[in-house]
């Protein structure tokens, strides 16, 4: 694939959302966990999230094996795809500071685990993961290749179909009454519509 405004606008977005995990990720590697969740399917989707995320758009752009699956866009669609990833990585950003040390890559619950309901999980439970399908539309829309254009797309749909239940059943059994409410009066990705 050709190097273009598009791939660098994937590739600018890819490094500040490394970048934001690795930071977080040291911030808080001392913190206790008192109970894990790790199963392999678990580890699974996170695989096939990182497959799709950044191992097949870096394989798409910088070497040839992909390329039979390219396929030609206008340079302008670089324009929205740019402005969604800003989007997306501002607000794994946003989730990832409010969650705290509460974070973890798979589920696990930590020795004084608070409930997190502020900032922007007081709109919906899962930022993080809606973050994930804001950057997922940015690939497709800046990575022209038929593979690698919509494979964050399934991957984090499938991480999303299938953790989201175990997650909220954990939490939902750590937390009592207060993450009932909180289920009742949240959406998962997207905010509730009130009057
Ligand atoms: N699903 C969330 C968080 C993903 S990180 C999101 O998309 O933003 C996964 C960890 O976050 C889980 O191990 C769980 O313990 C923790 N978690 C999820 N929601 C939380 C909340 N509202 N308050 C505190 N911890 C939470």
């Amino acid at each position: 694939m050709l190097i273009t405004s598009s791939t660098v606008a994937f590739l600018l977005g890819t490094k500040a959302y490394l970048g934001i995990r690795i930071w977080y990720k040291r911030k808080f590697t001392t913190s206790k966990k008192t109970s894990s969740q790790s199963t392999a399917i678990d580890k699974l989707l996170i695989a096939l999230v990182v497959l799709g995320q950044v191992i097949l758009p870096l394989l798409a752009i910088f070497s040839p094996l992909l390329r039979l699956a390219d396929y030609a866009s206008y340079p302008i669609a670089a324009i929205p795809g740019a402005a969604v990833m800003i989007f997306g990585v501002w607000l794994f950003w946003r989730s990832h500071s409010d969650l705290g040390k509460n974070w973890s890559v798979s589920l696990e619950l930590e020795s004084e685990h608070q409930l997190i309901t502020a900032g922007v999980y007081r709109y919906v439970r899962h930022p993080m993961y809606a973050s994930f399908f804001v950057m997922a539309l940015a690939q497709l829309l800046l990575v022209h290749n038929w593979l690698a254009g919509p494979a964050a797309f399934l991957a984090v749909s499938l991480l999303y179909y299938v953790r989201r239940p175990s997650e909220e059943a954990m939490l939902t059994e750590h937390f009592g009454a207060a993450y009932a409410q909180y289920l009742a009066t949240t959406g998962g990705v997207f905010p509730l519509l009130r009057s």
